[in-house]
């Protein structure tokens, strides 16, 4: 082999082709065979699938599946509508609100978030994403605040951008680890956003008195406050903020909306040991969980619990007369749901989120028996652990033994990752980098968790 076939064969070795360049620039003017259609899917497609049920993945927070769910998307696919209106297709709409009040009842939820309580004024509806449901609440929130200020002083609708004008005083609430999706939210809808400090000395949380004295200085500046997101189960380390504490400040303000982002942690409600959540979720407004995210349904199966429905009414109803507006509308989505609830039944899933949960205890006792080589920051918590590697001492560099372990906690997480072999989450947290361990994916096993570990160890040896 001379240097040119040299070159041209280690282009090939390392090449990564993304599907841009293996697949043609159009559609096929003619029908193609299935056979070349699957051999593409199976040898351009599939590779390049991050493979989210491999015991290695232990990143992000799960996203399940399961045979039942896979049949529920099956079968919904099947249907040929798009069902924006009940008379699309009623048992869409109603099957819906029979599952959300079923998801309601498995976790306990306040009886406002229901469809079918008496006195209930609420429901869930399924959504896409988190990010879909808090932005949802969000608009709904703002509206609700606008008609507020217009009743009490009809004055300021006489003219025709004073609801641009008024929402431009308005403030979304969230904390330093709430999740992104809220943040956007606020600038999607042109809210200004204030960042409530929750930092290590409070495990990361949220707590009344630090939202508080934010509130405070917001409005002595003017401004309106007018929603707040309480997480419960944050992204980066799975905290709780002060769910009681922030509820209760929110019976003392009730033109702000309370949302409650629980994407993954509001599955842990399905275990008796959380039950003692649900009555501290009464003086909110909204709820939203990721079935998706803990109970072996399919991504889209995020669930918004909305206390009043009204309010989502009168910010989202536009009537065209060919729509035929006769009730709230339902998808498909609600069929997965289903199948996957009678299929396991609660006892079976609670079972399933218990051994993930085990898991997370199991790996940081591993971590602690290693005292010399990782720093837990944060947690076990609902199967998520945070921690970082320790530096050695001084290299004689001028950087301090925190900046190192950061650095090389970093430098592991990329190392793992390039491997091919574990998926990890990092993120920087205050003031730490740290790397995310989550032991609730579907393959996660004793086994697979002590394999991880094995590959951070190697990397952190190196
Ligand atoms: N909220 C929290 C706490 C999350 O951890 C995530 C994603 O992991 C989201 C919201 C966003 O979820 P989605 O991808 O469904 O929008």
């Amino acid at each position: 082999m001379d240097a040119d076939q040299f070159r041209q064969a280690a282009h090939a070795v390392v090449e990564q082709k993304s599907l841009q360049t293996e697949l043609p620039n159009s559609a096929p003017t003619h029908s193609e065979p299935w056979d070349a259609i699957q051999a593409d899917y199976q040898n351009l497609v599939l590779p390049r699938m991050t493979d989210w049920s491999s015991p290695g993945f232990a990143a992000f927070f799960p996203s399940g599946t399961s045979y039942p769910s896979m049949l529920g998307e099956f079968l919904a696919s099947s249907f040929a509508g798009s069902m924006f209106s009940w008379i699309c297709s009623p048992a869409a709409t109603e099957l819906e609100e029979v599952v959300m009040d079923w998801v309601a009842e498995a976790l306990d939820l306040p009886t406002s978030f229901y469809h079918n309580k008496p006195s209930s004024k609420g429901g869930g509806l399924i959504m896409s994403s988190a990010s879909e449901s808090v932005i949802t609440a969000m608009a709904a929130a703002r509206d609700r605040a606008l008609e507020a200020i217009r009743l009490k002083d009809p004055t300021v609708a006489t003219c025709s951008n004073w609801r641009q004008k008024e929402a431009s005083n308005f403030v979304v609430f969230g904390s330093e680890t709430t999740h992104s999706s809220v943040m956007k939210a606020a600038k999607v809808l042109n809210l200004q956003y204030v960042t409530v400090p929750a930092p290590y000395s409070n495990d990361f949380r949220m707590v009344r008195e630090q939202l508080c004295q934010e509130l405070e200085s917001s409005i002595s500046n003017g401004f309106i406050p007018v929603f707040v997101a309480v997480t419960l189960g944050t992204t980066s380390t799975c905290a709780f903020d002060d769910l009681e504490g922030i509820g209760k400040l929110l019976d003392d303000h009730p033109l702000i909306w309370g949302h409650v982002d629980a994407a993954y942690g509001g599955n842990a409600l399905l275990l008796p040991e959380f039950k003692y959540l649900s009555p501290l979720l009464r003086p909110y407004a909204s709820f939203t969980v990721n079935l998706n995210k803990g109970m072996s349904v399919t991504v889209d199966g995020s669930c918004l619990f909305i206390r009043d429905k009204f309010d989502l009414a009168s910010s989202f109803t536009c009537y065209g007369s060919y729509l035929n507006p006769d009730k709230t509308i339902g998808g498909p989505q609600s069929l997965k749901i289903w199948f996957v609830l009678r299929s396991f039944g609660l006892e079976k899933l609670r079972e399933t989120m218990r051994r993930g949960f085990q898991l997370g205890e199991e790996f940081a006792n591993l971590l602690k028996d290693q005292q010399d080589l990782f720093e837990i920051i944060s947690g076990p918590r609902l199967g998520v652990v945070a921690f970082r590697i320790k530096a050695p001492s001084s290299n004689g560099s001028s950087e301090t033994l925190h900046e190192r372990s950061n650095r090389l906690t970093l430098q592991v997480c990329q190392d793992v990752n390039a491997s091919g072999q574990a998926f990890l989450t990092g993120c920087t947290i205050g003031d730490f980098y740290v790397i995310r361990m989550v032991t609730t994916h579907v393959s996660n096993s004793p086994a697979s968790i002590r394999s991880i570990l094995g590959l951070i160890i190697q990397a952190a040896s190196r």
